[in-house]
């Protein structure tokens, strides 16, 4: 199987700052993972040291070049050829520290650095030596703050729930327990669950009972997609899927087109967490941590 990338969640821009050698970069990164998770096991090393790739573009190669050609259309920018780094590395992500760098490269783009293919076998491999790997481990220390590290543990959160608590800053006695409350809803930075149909993208919201009185087992699944006419999130399909019995009960409002067991079959099939490790995990977090927060909310 193919490594699977995630991209970052990180605000509007997807990007975050950092300084190196006294300058400043944009960094924009993505987690990697070899493989599928389909253990816990396999959720804890990701946790320990995730593998991400980072771009590094110059704040000068980029902000200040775009300035000049502006104001100079035969500017000398083109002289200037963009440099942009890769780097290679693995995080903690619970303690947002650098465990380790396996690469670091250098590209010089003449086309501006978003056109940089800046892993590829051309670039310049840089050596690290033991200064060197110091020095930017601290860049990427001090890099690293919290809505980075929230994007980076959000994903995580079900597992390790010491990882995220900004959930626990929301009016949690608000939230009635006879409704359903979507994961999404206490992890906005957590990776959606996608799949793509011919270019069309389908979500899997996941809801689950948070009724410290009911013993049922099922986790509610809305597919959602994207109405371009309306510009709103509409709902495709629905299931329950039963953790106990792992059985698949279709909405009665989608039986006659929907096929919840295809579907669910699919949504795992892309999915970076092995899906019903992931929902189980989800599942019991709602039914420990989050009933045990909203209960000393309500006081
Ligand atoms: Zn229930």
């Amino acid at each position: 199987m193919n490594p699977l990338v995630l991209p970052l969640n990180i605000g509007k821009d997807d990007t975050f700052r950092l300084t190196w050698k006294s300058k400043l970069y944009q960094a924009k990164a993505a987690l990697v993972l070899p493989r599928k998770l389909t253990s816990k096991i396999d959720v804890d090393e990701v946790i320990e040291a995730a593998l991400l790739v980072v771009k590094l573009t110059e704040f000068g190669g980029t902000l200040r070049a775009k300035m000049l050609s502006a104001l100079a259309p035969n500017d000398s920018s083109q002289n200037n050829p963009t440099d942009v780094y890769g780097v290679v590395m693995r995080l903690n992500i619970r303690t947002g520290r650098v465990v380790e760098f396996d690469d670091l490269r250098r590209t010089k783009s003449e086309k501006g650095a978003e056109h940089a293919d800046f892993m590829s076998a051309s670039s310049e491999v840089l050596p690290l030596d033991g200064d060197e790997k110091e020095i930017l481990k601290k860049a990427f220390n001090s890099a690293l703050t919290s809505p980075v590290l929230e994007a980076l543990r959000q994903p995580f959160a079900s597992f390790a729930p010491e990882l995220s608590e900004s959930w626990k800053e929301m009016k949690l006695s608000g939230i009635q327990p006879d409704k359903l409350v979507p994961f999404q809803m206490l992890f906005p930075n957590a990776q959606p669950i996608e799949r793509f149909v011919e270019g069309e993208r389908f979500v899997l919201d996941d809801l689950y009972c948070t009724n410290p009185s009911c013993s049922c087992s099922d986790v509610t699944c809305v597919v959602l997609k994207f109405d371009p006419a309306s510009g709103q999130e509409v709902a495709w399909g629905g299931f329950r899927w039963s953790s106990d019995t792992d059985k698949l009960k279709v909405f009665p409002q989608f039986s006659s087109k929907f096929n919840a067991s295809e579907w669910f079959k699919q949504f795992d099939h892309s999915s970076a967490i092995d899906l019903k490790l992931l929902l189980r995990s989800r599942q019991t977090f709602m039914r420990t941590e989050f009933i045990a927060a909203r209960k000393a909310a309500r006081g």
